[in-house]
């Protein structure tokens, strides 16, 4: 028999095993721990926003700005910034309660205190909408950082890692950053991340500078500190924009998961092709889907899409490609879950 390649790519996924989660393993939301089989019936969303500082997209557009300025790059200024509304707990349980209408059964918020991110609006909101939510944890990339963290050893930056992971009921480290080429005080950040994730268990997910820059750095920096690249989403790779997929391609051949976190939107049309090569490879497992929501235009309120679009805009060009149903599913559902799901290695005292 001869496959079609739609066939062929639809099958991909049916020879994977189910996905198979270590005894004491959960996904922990601002609420409570779940096992990983309780969030089994819809898709997990790794990274977006549902909290940061009225100031912070204001200041990242106005340091993305510097940047291209100083990389001579020349590209569009981006959308006006978002206001108030993840401040508002009324309009963020509704927008919520839609992503979970969508399809949606557990969504990860990428912030953490220096991106402004308000825990017990998190916890609101979910109370609220009864959508499960993840917390990150750690330090954003240098444009963000403390001051001091100059000045701190890697010991100093662990230790607050872990503080916060005790203060907060954090299900991951993420989002961490390099901001464009890597810095001296990110290699640092990155090795205490990986560090503090030996320590807790808690997986990571990062932000990669447009286009993907250091993403090859990110691991390299997490496994010389003993993290197992299975519990590491190295983020913002559909930025990378390459045919051949050749930096994803490594970085899922070391067992990482590549994040196509930015999707929903205009970039699907440059995305959907390095999605399927990277199917066509056979890493249906390493890949996982998000779209970074950060902008009040992508929401329900503001006239888009909402949160739900990885799954409700951009998996549909997927199914339209070709990926079959069954892979799609994998990535949706499974593959976020494995990446959340870990055995914490003591309680949390807090
Ligand atoms: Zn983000």
């Amino acid at each position: 028999m001869r496959l079609t390649r739609r066939e062929a790519l639809g099958l991909i996924g049916l020879g994977a095993a189910a996905a198979v989660f270590p005894k004491g393993a959960i996904i922990r939301t601002v609420l409570k721990g779940y096992t990983p089989e309780e969030l089994a019936g819809g898709a997990t969303l790794f990274h977006e926003h549902m909290s940061l500082a009225a100031d912070f997209m204001p200041r990242w557009m106005q340091f993305a700005r510097e940047t291209r300025a100083a990389n001579a790059v020349r590209s569009g200024q981006p959308a006006a910034p978002p206001g108030y509304f993840m401040r508002d707990v009324g309009l963020m349980a509704d927008e919520m309660s839609a992503a979970k209408t969508d399809g949606i059964a557990c969504i990860v918020d990428g912030g953490h205190p220096d991106m402004g991110r308000d825990i017990d609006f998190l916890r609101q909101i979910s109370r609220r909408s009864g959508l499960p939510i993840v917390a990150g944890a750690g330090f954003y990339a240098q444009p963000f950082y403390p001051k001091e963290i100059s000045t701190w050893s890697e010991q100093q930056i662990l230790d607050a890692l872990l503080k916060q992971v005790d203060a907060e009921p954090a299900g991951a480290f993420g989002e961490i950053g390099s901001w464009d080429e890597i810095t001296a005080d990110e290699r640092k950040v990155f090795r205490a991340v990986g560090r503090a994730h030996v320590q807790t268990n808690l997986p990571i997910f990062t932000h990669t500078g447009i286009p993907g820059k250091s993403a090859m750095e990110q691991l390299d920096l997490l496994e010389s500190v003993g993290v197992d690249p299975r519990h590491v989403a190295i983020g913002h790779l559909g930025n990378l924009v390459d045919p051949e997929v050749k930096v994803q391609k490594a970085i899922c051949k070391r067992g990482a998961f590549v994040g196509f976190d930015r999707q929903g939107g205009p970039g699907d049309a440059q995305q959907v092709p390095m999605a399927m090569a990277l199917l066509e490879a056979g890493y249906a497992d390493n890949l996982m889907f998000s779209a970074d929501l950060s902008n009040v235009a992508q929401t329900r309120y503001g006239g888009g899409p909402g949160y739900a679009k990885a799954l409700t805009v951009f998996v549909p060009k997927l199914k339209a490609a070709g990926a079959g149903e069954q892979v799609l599913h994998g990535i949706m559902v499974d593959n976020p879950r494995r990446f959340l799901a870990f055995v914490p290695k003591k309680p949390r005292s807090a």
